[in-house]
């Protein structure tokens, strides 16, 4: 087994920590270390290490940062009432980031050590889990080609790295619903590209999507598909549900992973929650005609984004080139509210957890 050797960093001073944990916002503070691991051809996984949070050197003709053979994975450790940490469907991601690795011609890696990699940082930087309300540990795991070579071939070198960032909820101002901006001039993701998988490229290619968005005054982007430009995807970073009601109990609608929808965990996570509830759920091509006229005439009552940063975010009105409309009138409805209030209290440890999704360090 890979152990980790151990660089202590330098702690910052407890009045130091409470200050910016006090107001993280997201993603812009980092904590005190961060674990790499290499990998080189042949020799597969080496050198891990929990070392101090600080600068990568690189090489400039570095691979990953002329052809973005990189990928990424997002997930959060909660502190529980008990003062323990638990982290959220970590496997998932584990699963989901080998996945974006075959697509990218990149090494597989390890569950076991992608688990033990997240847990050797959680416990190293475990005074930087935030309590707060809404307030979490989110971590990012990486990897990117590190061959020093500009041809364009997979890379035969590699650096997985986790860093961890207290944070508070990813839009200022809480449970507001959001106004989204639909793109009918770019596509994020085409049937056989990358748009299933975490490739940090694709978020390269849906930064101007998101620039219009905010030109237009709105808070996040909604992406159509790239043959007919007609149906719902996704958003930039969240996956999409509408809300129906059929025979007095909520009906869920969201796009089904065609192979450019990225399948998301918290997705995966309200498809599982409805199930169980008994509402009924429908993964089907949903087209922005539907949405529209059905926001407009009153039979959509909800429309919500969910991700890992955000969990579950309501959208009010949606916007594009031809016009505005708003859903449920704009104002967050009972659905979006419950599925929230269940998946974040599994996340907090405050709700019973039957489907064992919060882990704790074994
Ligand atoms: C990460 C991501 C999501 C959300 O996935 P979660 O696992 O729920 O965080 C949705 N869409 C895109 C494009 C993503 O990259």
């Amino acid at each position: 087994m890979l152990e980790f050797d151990t660089v202590p960093a330098e702690r910052r001073p407890a009045e130091e920590r409470a200050a910016l944990l006090a107001d993280p916002g997201f993603g812009r503070v980092f904590t005190d270390h961060m674990v790499t691991i290499r990998y080189a051809e042949g020799k597969g996984w080496y050198d891990a290490r929990l070392e101090p949070f600080g600068p990568l050197s690189l090489s400039p003709a570095t691979a990953a940062l002329h052809y973005s053979q990189e990928l990424f994975e997002g997930l959060k450790a909660y502190a529980l009432p008990d003062g323990e940490v638990g982290l959220f469907r970590p496997q998932a991601n584990a699963r989901r980031l080998n996945t974006t690795a075959e697509r990218l011609a990149m090494p597989q890696l390890p569950e076991e050590l992608f688990l033990r990699a997240v847990w050797t940082l959680v416990e190293a930087d475990r005074e930087w889990v935030p309590t707060g309300e809404g307030q979490s540990l989110y971590l990012r795991p990486f990897m990117i080609a590190t061959d020093p070579f500009l041809g364009v071939r997979p890379s035969s070198e590699y650096l997985f790295v986790v860093i961890a960032s207290p944070s508070g909820s990813y839009f200022a101002g809480g449970a507001k619903p959001v106004t989204v901006w639909v793109s009918q001039d770019y596509s994020r993701a085409a049937p056989g590209g990358t748009g299933a998988v975490k490739a940090a490229a694709n978020y390269a290619v849906s930064l101007r999507a998101q620039a219009q968005a905010q030109e237009a005054g709105c808070d996040q982007t909604v992406f159509l598909d790239a043959v007919e430009h007609r149906w719902i995807e996704e958003s930039g970073s969240m996956n999409l549900f509408f809300v129906y009601e059929r025979d007095g109990a909520p009906l869920l609608v969201t796009p089904p992973l065609n192979g450019s929808i990225l399948p998301g965990v918290t997705r995966d996570s309200v498809l599982t929650l409805a199930r169980h509830r008994g509402w009924g759920v429908e993964e089907r091509p949903y087209s922005l005609e539907e949405w529209r006229s059905d926001a407009i005439s009153g039979a959509l009552r909800e429309t919500f984004a969910c991700g890992t940063g955000v969990v579950i975010t309501s959208i009010g009105t949606a916007r594009s080139r031809d016009g505005e409309f708003l859903i449920g009138g704009a104002a967050e409805g009972p659905v979006t509210s419950s599925i929230r209030d269940a998946i974040v209290g599994i996340q907090r440890g405050l709700a019973e957890d039957p489907f064992g999704w919060s882990l704790r360090r074994a």
